[in-house]
């Protein structure tokens, strides 16, 4: 018999990561192509379609079977219809992308949202293993989460749950792209903590990265780090007040601080604990290819269902 395989993608704003994943959530390839979002969505989406037909060719060509396409996307995403319904960086406006995959490919396909699948992967492969009730809250230029329940993401009625990074922390706080004012996001991502730095030392080049080595030897690295660290921490135990997780698993480019964010988070939100439990904080173990591990899943998921 055939060896399957799925093909998933996970398409950002910059590039995608593809791959050609087994039934166990073995990668049999890895490619990455850039996504040039510049050239608008339409040339967007025609790229995605070559490139996973590229690669249920090169399954082909490797005597592998491809049997169902899982692509990630940002932005709002409409799982159950299959549409790409908003997307800021990509420029996705009511693309359906799930429709458009099938008719070339020929084979059944999933589409769900970037964060979410990156959250079901954590939580069956990576860093939740094991766990059944984990929220993974991706912090890098922005701050969304995904709640996974006995390995299921949870969409919300609309396709957009999980904006954690949404919530008000700081009222009246420093204005956000949502049109709030106040959000995690707008204090704590890496845009913000990157802005936030640049705006007190005025070195007009400085990064969250700079922060973050900066630490034992800037006293507003410091502070910085310390303001973005209390709105996380209100932020979490929010969260945590809503979903009572086991475990919350921090990924994204600001999850690289390691220990540097994790022990100062935890001491925070322990402070912070009334009638809450506090979950286990755990760093991402799937670095960036759990949005491309995600999308595989949500595929070998479509065909479990449909089967
Ligand atoms: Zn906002």
């Amino acid at each position: 018999m055939t060896e399957h395989v799925v093909v998933a993608l996970d398409v950002g704003g910059t590039g995608m990561k593809c791959a050609l994943v087994r039934p166990d959530g073995t990668v049999h390839h890895e490619e990455r192509h850039p996504t040039l979002a510049a050239r608008g969505p339409e040339a967007v989406t025609e790229n995605i379609l070559e490139i996973a037909a590229g690669l249920a060719a090169k399954a082909r060509a490797d005597a592998l079977e491809p049997v169902a396409v899982g692509v990630a996307v940002p932005g709002v995403v409409d799982e159950e219809n299959g549409v790409a319904v908003w997307s800021s960086n990509v420029g996705f406006r009511d693309v359906p992308l799930r429709s458009l995959i099938e008719e070339k490919l020929k084979l059944p396909a999933a589409l769900g949202h970037d964060v979410r699948v990156g959250g079901i992967a954590e939580a069956r492969l990576g860093a939740g293993k094991g766990e059944r009730h984990v929220l993974f809250a991706a912090i890098g230029t922005g701050i969304a989460a995904a709640l996974v329940v006995n390995g299921a993401g949870y969409n919300g009625a609309h396709g957009a749950a999980g904006e954690l990074g949404h919530i008000i922390v700081r009222p009246g706080g420093p204005s956000c792209p949502c049109g709030q004012h106040g959000c995690l996001e707008a204090i704590a991502s890496a845009r913000a903590i990157g802005a936030r730095y640049r705006e007190l030392s005025g070195l007009s080049d400085a990064s969250a990265f700079d922060v973050v080595s900066r630490i034992n030897s800037d006293e507003t690295a410091r502070q910085v780090w310390h303001e973005a660290i209390q709105a996380l921490a209100d932020g979490m135990i929010t969260a945590q007040a809503l979903f009572d997780v086991s475990v919350l698993v921090l990924g994204g480019g600001l999850a690289e601080a390691g220990d540097t964010l994790l022990g100062p988070l935890k001491a925070a939100m322990e402070r912070r604990v009334t009638f809450h439990r506090m979950p286990k904080i755990v760093k991402a173990a799937l670095g960036d290819t759990a949005g491309c591990k995600g999308a595989a899943l949500l595929a070998l998921d479509h065909l479990e269902h449909s089967a």
